[in-house]
């Protein structure tokens, strides 16, 4: 029986393949929607969303938007409003991360159920209008909830209105850099903002490796990564080169819905405590296998002092 030996020799083949064997990929999620400055223009805003989607588009990376209501007022609530309509017409993704951006350690477990229902009053109707769900969850500061009874009363009212949790498993502190970068602009000093921009990709051309080696030593193979980014001006004007770099390190763009069918994220997140880590740590944690922690790199002390500087003036 020829063809059988072939039906055999194929099976045997598709064994010996891993399941991730294409290589790694990544999803890119961009929190904090409709935009995370310290600017107080609609036109900012505006600019900053127009520019990133077109560069989302031109270097075709899906993605998805994790969005505050609570920020809709801090603005032009209709041009903040449109906004999200803009992320859906370029064909990017939606998704919930609480109205108000607090911790539910602040809040407790009803008063953060509450707020993420408040969280989704338009977001929903408007992903309904085009026959979608609104399907994932983002928790801000990746704070979970405790003690345990809090996160899973959290985790199982997300489940009962029908979202999934989208985790992190790769970051580069953007957020850091992203107000000393808002700043320069506001005073336009062009020297500092080329500073600023060439220290955060200098800084994520260290760490993305870096997220990309705990994975391999975590699992033993290659994985989809879930990567968390910010809507600020910094990623709209750096959208082109953090693309080259994906590219450079053969991270190969994907939906979240993609990166999230990989099986790892089956893994039990065991962690209950008040600090917000993300989930390469907290697999860590339960696999019992250890991180390359000894070659992680903190961003640059200045850009740490600039940040706590223009922090203080507020
Ligand atoms: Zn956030």
């Amino acid at each position: 029986m020829k063809l059988r030996r072939y039906v055999l020799a194929a099976l045997a083949l598709l064994a010996s393949v891993p399941a991730q064997a294409a290589g790694d990929t990544v999803a890119l999620t961009f929190d904090d929607l409709p935009i995370m400055t310290l600017l107080h223009a609609q036109s900012y805003a505006d600019y900053t969303n127009k520019i990133l989607l077109r560069g989302l588009r031109r270097h075709h990376l899906p993605a998805i938007g994790f969005v505050n209501e609570g920020k809709f007022d801090d603005l032009e609530r209709a041009a903040q409003i449109d906004i999200l309509r803009q992320w859906l017409d370029a064909g990017m993704n939606l998704g919930n991360h609480t109205f108000s951006h607090e911790s539910p350690n602040k809040l407790l477990a009803d008063g953060y159920i509450r707020d993420i229902a408040r969280g989704e009053q338009v977001t929903r109707p408007m992903l309904a209008a085009r026959h979608r769900d609104l399907r994932w969850f983002r928790h801000p500061y990746l704070e979970t909830g405790m003690p345990l009874a809090t996160k899973l009363k959290i985790n199982n009212w997300l489940a009962a209105h029908g979202y999934r949790i989208a985790p992190v498993t790769m970051e580069n502190s953007d957020w850091l850099f992203s107000e000393p970068y808002d700043d320069a602009i506001a005073r336009h000093d062009k020297a500092r903002i080329r500073r600023i921009k060439a220290s955060y990709l200098a800084y994520t051309a260290k760490i993305v490796p870096w997220y990309q080696r705990a994975g391999h030593q975590l699992l033993g193979r290659d994985m989809s990564f879930v990567m968390l980014l910010h809507d600020t001006r910094l990623n709209a004007d750096c959208i082109d080169d953090l693309a080259a770099l994906f590219k450079k390190n053969r991270l190969r763009p994907v939906t979240l819905e993609k990166a999230m069918s990989d099986p790892a994220y089956r893994i039990v997140d065991p962690y209950v405590g008040a600090d917000g880590i993300e989930w390469l740590e907290r697999w860590s944690q339960q696999l019992h296998k250890e991180l390359p922690w000894d070659s992680f790199m903190d961003p640059p002390a200045e850009i740490d002092a600039e940040y706590t500087r223009i922090d203080h003036d507020r």
